[in-house]
């Protein structure tokens, strides 16, 4: 029954974002998410207050900043349901997650004549790192296409793997469709072919409640930019045995065992993997932030901008001009195209009405190949945005259309 009665209460959250004005209709969340105070406080506290750097000082402030910094690795596991603290990797964001795992888990484990499985809606950070491996190990790729609205195919995956497919990487939710994967059958299928699943979760992640165990992938990636922290933090997940098995990748301080010149021992994961001086504030700022969504809670928000999306599709779909694009149920992220109305030009004519979407490929041109389009108008919705936001793009919609006739 709470359930329920939760996911009927719209939020009203815009008065803890002070970057978003009074009539400012910001429907950029799946680009970056605006940050509520919880989290600029939280990293004003850090750099003002109890700065220090982690892991090596031996003074108390760095001894306190090193606790703080191994509790947000433990937040940010259990949001996520991780084993253990160790499987949770702090990089720069999905992008570095995801290379990191192409170079050091594929530069290790792929061999010629091996099989990538990606996807055709899949953004630029999960297909390039793929292309660079692949081309070193002299292994293939493979695109799983997509059913006619929008989501990836997974009955034709199926009929695709084979047993040379080592890894299959896909988004949990497409960065331009909003089409969310039915991950475990994705886990199950891969594990089938004796692959292993990453999943790219940037879209995923602010969205929905996630449980990597329950889930089944290998991988989980993610950027805190876009779960309204800061930027320059993301996390690499991936289950203790691979990660242990996994060599470095980036070679420097704070990743080492020993060093000599006459050879060099690895830390353990997940120092193994963080070299150099980490983002402290940043991580502290995902704190805050994995705060301040579980606070609102995952299936609150899910429902807030399912019902955002639904009535955003269904205003837009009584337009005779607008083409909506995604399937019905797309998770917070709403793409289309206005005939004969380049989507910058789209963009740009809401953006004098206050609106803010993101107009262009979206780091996804095999996608607006198959889309036959060069660029896609998209509005994506945030905690903070509500019936107005999309009152506003509709009306700001009506008014390209009136400007180009
Ligand atoms: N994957 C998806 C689905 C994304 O939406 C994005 C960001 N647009 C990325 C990967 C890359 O994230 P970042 O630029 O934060 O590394």
């Amino acid at each position: 029954m709470m359930d329920a009665i939760v996911s009927t209460r719209p939020l009203d959250l815009v008065a803890d974002f002070p970057a978003i004005p009074e009539g400012w209709a910001y429907l950029d969340t799946a680009a970056t998410a605006q940050k509520p105070a919880q989290v600029i406080d939280a990293i004003a506290h850090a750099y003002s207050e109890t700065y220090a750097t982690v892991h090596r000082g031996v003074y108390q402030r760095s001894a306190e900043m090193t606790l703080a910094f191994e509790a947000a690795r433990r937040r940010v596991g259990q949001f996520i349901g991780a084993n253990a603290p160790e499987e949770v990797i702090f990089v720069r964001g999905a992008t570095e997650g995801i290379n990191l795992v192409a170079q050091s888990w594929g530069g290790a484990f792929l061999k010629p004549g091996d099989r990538i499985m990606l996807s055709v809606l899949e953004h630029h950070s999960n297909i390039v790192p793929w292309q660079l491996i692949a081309e070193r190990a002299g292994a293939e790729i493979d695109v799983a296409p997509l059913t006619e609205d929008g989501r990836i195919d997974l009955d034709a995956m199926a009929g695709m793997l084979t047993d040379r497919h080592k890894l299959v990487a896909l988004a949990h939710v497409s960065n331009v469709l909003g089409s969310v994967l039915d991950a475990r059958r994705a886990a199950k299928l891969a594990h089938d072919a004796g692959a292993l699943l990453l999943l790219d979760g940037c879209q995923a992640v602010p969205r929905m409640p996630i449980d990597v165990q329950a889930l089944g992938c290998d991988f989980y990636v993610f950027s805190g930019h876009k779960l309204y922290g800061p930027t320059g933090i993301g996390v690499l997940w991936g289950r203790a045995d691979l990660l242990d098995a996994m060599p470095p990748w980036q070679g420097g301080g704070a990743m080492i065992d020993k060093v000599s010149f006459s050879g060099t021992t690895f830390a353990p994961p997940p120092a193994r993997f963080e070299a150099g001086t980490p983002h402290v504030v940043g991580v502290l700022g995902l704190h805050a932030a994995v705060d301040y969504v579980t606070g609102i809670g995952l299936d609150a928000i899910a429902a807030h901008e399912e019902a955002l999306v639904r009535e955003a599709r269904s205003a837009l779909s009584a337009m005779n001009s607008v083409r909506l694009l995604g399937p019905e149920d797309s998770a917070g992220i709403v793409s289309f195209a206005v005939e004969g109305v380049h989507p910058h030009d789209v963009g740009t004519i809401l953006d004098e009405s206050r609106v803010a979407i993101r107009a262009g490929h979206h780091c996804a041109q095999p996608l607006m190949e198959h889309l036959g389009l060069d660029a896609t108008a998209r509005a994506s919705f945030g905690v903070y945005n509500g019936r107005k936001d999309v009152e506003a793009l509709v009306r700001g919609i009506e008014r390209v259309t009136r400007i180009f006739g």
